[in-house]
């Protein structure tokens, strides 16, 4: 029998018959037990399926092979008997007359650089309480998303994380570190309290393998956008990548310890591909877990070599399987979607759904990119910006269009926004502050849909921004009034929009990359949170801190009723300025209203306050006052140049 062509398992792939026959809906991978384990791998196309088994996660002896056994719906199985836990294997399945040897796309463990699998008892890898540890009670107005990567959180020596847990998932447990240990600046878990966002979103933390977990970390760096093993956490993060449980521990450790603080965790979960064509998918079933062209060759859509094909019944199902095992053994507490648009839409009001079942799980929160990384394949119900109508109102996307208002493009290093005095972009803030839900510009949705930024992992931060828009050459690490004042402004915006808002790690304290858009391979040392900056800008930090807690104090901003934005009234000010009324919610509100000015002008302005009282909450450079006995206003107010001035009506 000639070997197929990859057009003729497109064929096949695409063939309703295939999946009547070949659909299963039972678990996969191993199921351990005291008494033995069972290995499920559905290979529906093998001729053959072997087991071979070790003692170490790398080189040592073969412990021996066995044979699977196929069964219904493509499923292969094998029972192996007694103890597992801690045992290595690597399944050979043979396809078309080749041999491939992998792991099991299924592993919940895996040895150093995720090459071999490992059996593991999940409960002899709990730290201690995890039986108590639960997802924080989070309210929709408290929902403030703060991104970071687990190295650059603690990567910094001066963070006052002990050395060998910096960059690691165990500086996240950590108490009371501060700034060089001095006992007064907060660092790492420490700072995050005091700042008051209460999800942080973790840049990839599943088993990539863009670092050599075998190798010494000092000259590697990488964001880790490059899947290996989907359902294992990634080893550089642990203490010892090279004994499987450890990282799932500290892993769980990680989040307890975030839990414990009230905060959520926010998976950056990247199915869309694979690092590598040889990945545990791919070597199973070749070419069913992705999106082929016509000529059956691999499309593209994620610009890394391969998309995945979502819409395939089995595929789908590995991916929902994927984020209920984080939910359920990990107490994920969201999943951040990239290029999300690379799934259809039927597949995330699935996942949405499975979330919804689990308990407590319709609080878990989605959303992500709505957009792709080059040509995809994907041609129908893509969960992009035009579909956004036909996904659940529980799934948010980034909102580029609120991001690019306020702050100017992402790929024109040199193009203003509104904050930087962008002429005519006025009218696209008022856009963003209703959630867009006003405007033709989205189709409709709910305002807790949009994902209102204006900096994350990817471009310039939010300081490098300001700028290369304002100078030439900048001094990245140089101090700037003009600049500063640009960053509260654009901050005061989005933190005042409706919906959910998010930042990139450190944009609270001017992170600079030094002018690199895109740092996913630069060093550890210009990625990682440069905790002095912490002290020299506290004030921009505590304006940050600020806005966030008056955020949380007036929850109608962040109500998921689709006619709360229509209650935003704004106000008759001359343009470029913004100003606006919300009437508080059915919700207990601080305020009987908030009344908000943007003025990116570079003189002061006077409006007019609407009728009534108002109590001075944010001035534009202290936005704390709302906490203390502040200036009632009434009548005429002077803006100062560039800032988001707030009262609360009394
Ligand atoms: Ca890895």
């Amino acid at each position: 029998m000639a070997a197929k062509t990859p057009a003729q398992w497109k064929t096949l792939f695409e063939n309703v018959p295939f999946h009547r026959e070949n659909y299963y809906t039972g678990p996969l991978g191993p199921d351990y037990t005291p008494g033995g384990t069972c290995l499920r791998l559905w290979a529906p196309t093998a001729e053959a399926v072997t087991v071979t088994l070790y003692h170490k996660g790398d080189g040592g002896a073969v412990l021996g092979t066995e044979p699977l056994v196929r069964g219904a719906h493509g499923v292969w199985s094998v029972w192996l008997p007694g103890e597992q836990h801690g045992r290595y294997y690597t399944f050979a399945v043979t396809v078309d007359g080749i041999t491939r040897e992998t792991g099991d796309p299924y592993a919940r463990a895996a040895g150093v650089n995720g090459v071999r699998s490992m059996i593991v008892d999940l409960a002899r890898t709990a730290p201690s309480g995890w039986e108590r540890d639960v997802r924080p009670n989070i309210p929709p107005a408290q929902r403030a998303v703060w991104e970071v990567s687990v190295r650059d959180f603690s990567q910094d020596a001066a963070s006052g994380v002990r050395p060998a847990w910096r960059g690691k998932y165990m500086a996240f447990t950590q108490q009371g570190t501060t700034l060089h240990s001095d006992g007064i600046h907060p660092t790492c878990l420490n700072y995050l309290k005091r700042l008051g966002v209460k999800y942080v979103q973790l840049m990839p933390i599943f088993d990539f393998g863009s670092v050599d977990e075998a190798k010494p970390l000092l000259r590697q760096y990488n964001w880790g956008y490059d899947p290996t093993n989907f359902n294992v956490p990634e080893g550089s993060y642990s203490t010892d990548p090279t004994r499987g449980e450890v990282r799932i521990r500290e892993c769980r450790e990680m989040i307890a310890a975030l839990h414990a603080a009230g905060i959520g965790v926010v998976m950056d979960v990247v199915y869309n591909h694979t690092y590598r064509t040889e990945n545990p998918l791919n070597s199973t079933v070749p070419y069913y877990f992705f999106r082929q062209n016509p000529d059956g060759s691999f499309s593209n859509g994620s610009g890394c070599g391969n998309e995945f094909a979502s819409e395939r019944p089995m595929a789908r199902k590995y991916m929902i399987d994927s984020l209920l095992y984080w939910a359920q053994e990990y107490h994920i507490d969201g999943f951040r979607f990239d290029l999300m648009g690379l799934y259809d839409v039927d597949t995330m009001n699935t996942a949405r759904a499975a979330l919804d079942a689990l308990p407590g799980g319709r609080d878990i929160l989605m959303y992500g990119e709505p957009w792709q990384g080059g040509g995809s394949q994907l041609h129908r119900y893509e969960a992009n910006k035009a579909n956004l109508a036909m996904l659940n109102e529980r799934i948010g996307i980034f909102c580029d269009d609120t991001r690019d208002a306020i702050k100017g493009g992402c790929f024109n290093a040199r193009e203003p926004g509104y904050a930087e005095g962008k002429p005519g972009s006025f009218w696209d803030v008022g856009g963003a502050v209703a959630a867009w839900c006003r405007s033709d510009r989205l189709p409709p949705h709910a305002p807790s849909q949009i994902v209102s930024y204006v900096s994350a992992h990817d471009n310039f931060t939010l300081w490098d921004k300001l700028l290369c828009v304002r100078y030439e050459r900048p001094e990245f690490t140089a101090s700037d009034p003009v600049a500063l004042a640009q960053n509260r402004l654009a901050a005061g915006i989005y933190l005042t929009c409706m919906g959910i808002p998010f930042l990139q790690a450190g944009e609270e304290f001017a992170r600079t990359k030094k002018g690199e858009d895109n740092s996913y391979a630069s060093s550890a040392l210009l990625n990682q949170l440069d905790w002095k900056r912490t002290a020299a800008c506290q004030g921009l930090v505590e304006y940050y801190r600020g806005l966030i807690g008056l955020r949380n104090a007036f929850p109608r901003l962040s109500a998921p009723d689709p006619d709360t934005p229509r209650a935003v009234r704004f106000l008759p000010v001359e343009a470029p300025l913004v100003g606006w009324v919300l009437p508080a919610g059915p919700e207990r509100a601080a305020w009987k209203a908030l009344c908000v000015f943007y003025d990116p002008l570079a003189e002061t302005r006077v409006v007019s306050l609407p009728e009534g009282r108002w109590k001075l909450l944010s001035d534009g450079t202290s936005s704390t006052l709302w906490q203390g006995e502040s200036t009632v206003c009434t009548g005429e107010f002077s803006l100062p140049s560039c800032s988001a001035v707030i009262f609360g009506l009394l």
